[in-house]
């Protein structure tokens, strides 16, 4: 699962207990005997998170290797592939991009004169994914939050003309929205894509007006990391994908104060509220800034296999499954262990997706297709799902859901699940349905704090309208303390290996759940639409959709 929504509070960290073993009774408890289907899926487990594996980053030779495993996979269930010329790869072209330098910005007030903007004390400006070189000079407007929601009553950009100009706004989102919703806001996308929607040449952030966390920019924070290398996937010219106009950097206080002079003290403190309440106003004067970005091709694939659906006219539409193949790859030691094996996260959604795959082939085929598909570069943002959702080797309007499995944590026996995002399609109760199959129930999200439901691969599928979830085993019994666990110990951890006491039987209840859903969709009459007036169906699916 992908972490880099900073915002988050991410859980309390506490020290790790490796229990002392010796290399032996490591191996005893490895290679123990299971029964047969217990024993497949750990053993693409084995594999997946093996120290030989190094963490399966994207980029590394072992990530190749490990996609060539899936494929191999697909290949012996029988799935047809659906990659690139007839292969099961299809081929992401991943770019890293950072910026080169500190770049320049300038302010050049009503007076003619221009004052510069120092880098790390006023200004911090952010790498560009679409282009090269990134020169502007253009008025500059405050707007406040600068987000567009009328249904939760935001409308920052109501009465102002940013046509040709760079928009700055205050991060974070406002109190009280649904944490989902709040978070899609918490990113500077969410305003880079209304300022390019009303016109606006680039957007500026302002950091340090509201307090830390919920997305409000730290300048200090931002600065720290300004230099670090991002990844998206390329386009045909080398450079990255990009929506909305480009995020220009960081404006600390103090730059800010030179950029609206006499205005930014009333603005600061409109700003600081707790309500937020700022009219948009114009600073007197042109803002120039420069400032370049290096790329770096990263190549990467997705693994994609499909059972062709039987029905002559529901055949050509589609369910997609999906897991991610990438983990975080080496980093820092923790208790002398470089190799952060990402077992849970995700090699177990990977394996269940092989397994729920191979038990198709022996039943009868479903009315609808059905895509096995393994994502590069959730780690990096989503970035492989996103390609795929771009780039779908089915026509995207064909693709009726995706379920995504990511890190379902199988530590424990479950006695409920969550489908993230169920609550806002008809696929809540097509999966309810599914589930009782396994003798288990759907519960509510039992983190909403924690905005999951954007927060993994499916939500590139949301993006393009289609209804999709987010399937977790749940809380209930023994749930809640198993996932406080994992959280606090080992998630994105070196730790997060096959030491944990994770339960193959448990593993298969998962996979069989994850068949009885797939087929269920794909049998349905019709396919699952998005609840009358839900927020991210109207957004992405409706009179709001791009
Ligand atoms: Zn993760």
């Amino acid at each position: 699962m992908f972490r880099s929504f900073a915002f988050l509070p991410l859980l309390a960290l506490s020290a790790t207990a490796v229990a002392e073993t010796t290399p032996a009774a490591r191996n005893a408890a490895l290679n123990a005997p299971l029964p047969a289907d217990q024993a497949a899926m750990k053993a693409h487990v084995m594999f997946l998170a093996s120290d030989a594996m190094k963490g399966r980053d994207v980029g590394s030779p072992e990530f190749d290797i490990a996609a060539q495993y899936v494929a191999a996979q697909f290949y012996a269930a029988g799935l047809k592939p659906m990659g690139d010329e007839g292969g099961y790869l299809q081929k992401v072209p991943l770019t890293g991009y950072k910026i080169a330098g500190e770049g320049s910005a300038s302010w050049t007030g009503a007076g003619g004169a221009a004052v510069s903007l120092a880098f790390g004390k006023d200004f911090t400006p952010a790498a560009n994914p679409a282009a090269k070189a990134t020169a502007l000079t253009a008025p500059v407007v405050f707007v406040g939050y600068g987000l567009e929601a009328p249904q939760y009553g935001l409308d920052d950009y109501a009465g102002v003309d940013v046509r040709g100009k760079i928009v700055a706004y205050v991060g974070g989102a406002p109190a009280g929205l649904p944490s989902e919703v709040s978070a899609t806001f918490g990113s500077a996308a969410a305003r880079q894509s209304a300022a390019a929607k009303h016109g606006a040449v680039g957007v500026i952030a302002i950091a340090d007006l509201r307090k830390a966390g919920r997305g409000a920019p730290s300048f200090a924070s931002v600065t720290k990391g300004y230099a670090a290398e991002r990844i998206t996937w390329a386009r045909a010219d080398g450079t990255g994908s990009a929506s909305g106009a480009p995020l220009l950097g960081t404006l600390s206080p103090a730059g800010a104060a030179k950029v609206f002079g006499r205005a930014w003290p009333a603005l600061a403190r409109g700003a600081a509220r707790k309500t937020l309440k700022v009219r948009p106003t114009t600073a007197a004067g042109t803002l120039s800034i420069a400032s370049a970005t290096n790329f770096r091709a990263i190549p990467s694939s997705n693994v994609v296999g499909m059972i062709p659906g039987s029905d002559p006219a529901l055949g050509k539409e589609t369910v997609v499954l999906s897991a991610h193949l990438d983990h975080v790859g080496v980093g820092a030691a923790v208790n002398g262990d470089t190799i952060y094996n990402g077992a849970l996260d995700d090699g177990i959604g990977i394996a269940s997706l092989i397994e729920a795959a191979k038990r198709f082939k022996t039943a009868t085929a479903p009315k609808r297709s059905i895509i096995f598909l393994a994502v590069t570069a959730e780690e990096k943002g989503l970035v492989g799902s996103d390609y795929f959702a771009n780039h779908p080797t089915v026509p995207i309007g064909d693709i009726v859901a995706d379920v995504n499995l990511d890190m379902p944590i199988l530590t424990y026996r479950f006695e409920d699940m969550v489908a993230f995002g169920g609550d806002r399609s008809t696929l809540g109760p097509i999966i309810a349905r599914a589930v009782a199959g396994i003798g288990v129930g759907l519960s509510p999200d039992p983190m909403p704090e924690q905005a999951i439901f954007v927060r993994s691969d499916h939500y590139r599928f949301v993006q393009k309208g289609v209804p999709s979830v987010f399937l977790w085993p749940g809380e209930k019994g023994p749930g809640k303390a198993a996932i406080e666990t994992f959280m606090s110990n080992c998630y994105h951890k070196p730790c997060d290996d096959l030491t944990q006491p994770i339960l193959w039987d448990q593993g298969v209840r998962f996979v069989d759940a994850n068949y009885r859903i797939a087929r269920e969709i794909a049998d349905a009459p019709q396919r699952p639409v998005w609840n009358k007036g839900d927020y991210f169906g109207l957004l992405f699916d409706g009179p709001m959709a791009p």
